[in-house]
């Protein structure tokens, strides 16, 4: 930090504003903004707010100007001793200093006290992730295990689906064995009418009423196949029995 281009600051802790116009100084080289000073400094005994010292001589605190006119500039030492005008100026040198060096050193504090807490966050940052990699983890072993069973699922579902289609090829082929032999049965009925062993308006018992049902595939069949498989059988040999009277 150049010395030119600092800037002095109110030592308040719960001030710090930039200084300019009247400020208040001390013996034990600590500065006050005005508003600040006049507060601090209007009690008796006055005690400097930042470092504890009692200020109870005449010139231990004094209200000053930072940027003073020329004209006070032009006289305000002139006339002094060469020796007393150099005591002044490296007094008020030091000063100086001691303002730069202790802004430094509240900057060095708080820099080293943000860097602490940077390490803090990264290590409770790296321990989140490692937190969070764990149940990511934990959660893509359950993704695997679920996909597993899924898998599982699906070869079940296929094998059902196959035994199904594979019962309802052989229900087709029961069904086209039936639905031949019906036609046989009515064939053979026809050629008994047209002989004259059984009267015209006498129908065979097994076409009514369900008689158009021997031509339907539809799926009123595969609901009525076990049904009506044994009655038909009954209702035939009943027929067979009335040709016989
Ligand atoms: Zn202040
Ligand atoms: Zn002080």
């Amino acid at each position: 930090m150049s010395a030119s281009k600092f800037t002095l600051l109110c030592n308040s802790h719960k001030c710090r504003a930039k200084l300019s116009g009247f400020v208040w100084v001390t013996a034990c080289s600590h500065v006050y903004c005005d508003q600040h000073g006049s507060e601090e400094f209007s009690r008796t005994p006055a005690i400097c707010p930042a470092c504890s010292s009692m200020l109870s001589g005449k010139l231990d605190v004094f209200r000053t100007e930072l940027a003073p006119s020329e004209q006070y500039k032009a006289m305000v030492l002139v006339g002094l001793q060469p020796e007393t005008v150099l005591e002044i100026s490296h007094k008020a040198l030091d000063f100086w200093t001691y303002q730069v060096n202790q802004e430094r050193m509240l900057m060095e504090y708080n820099l080293s006290r943000a860097g602490g807490q940077v390490l803090q966050m990264e290590k409770c940052m790296i321990q989140q992730s490692q937190s969070k990699e764990l149940e990511l983890n934990a959660l893509r072993g359950e993704i695997a295990s679920l996909k597993k069973v899924l898998e599982e699922y699906k070869r079940k579902y296929n094998e059902v689906l196959e035994r199904l289609n594979e019962r309802n090829r052989q229900y087709q082929k029961l069904q086209g064995l039936l639905d031949s032999l019906r036609i046989t049965e009515y064939e053979k009925s026809l050629q008994l009418l047209s002989s004259g062993l059984v009267k015209p308006h006498s129908s065979p018992s097994f076409l009514a009423p369900e008689g158009d049902r021997f031509f339907s595939l539809g799926p009123e069949n595969a609901k009525t196949f076990f049904q009506f498989s044994t009655p038909t059988r009954d209702r035939a040999q009943s027929f067979i029995k009335k040709n016989e009277v």
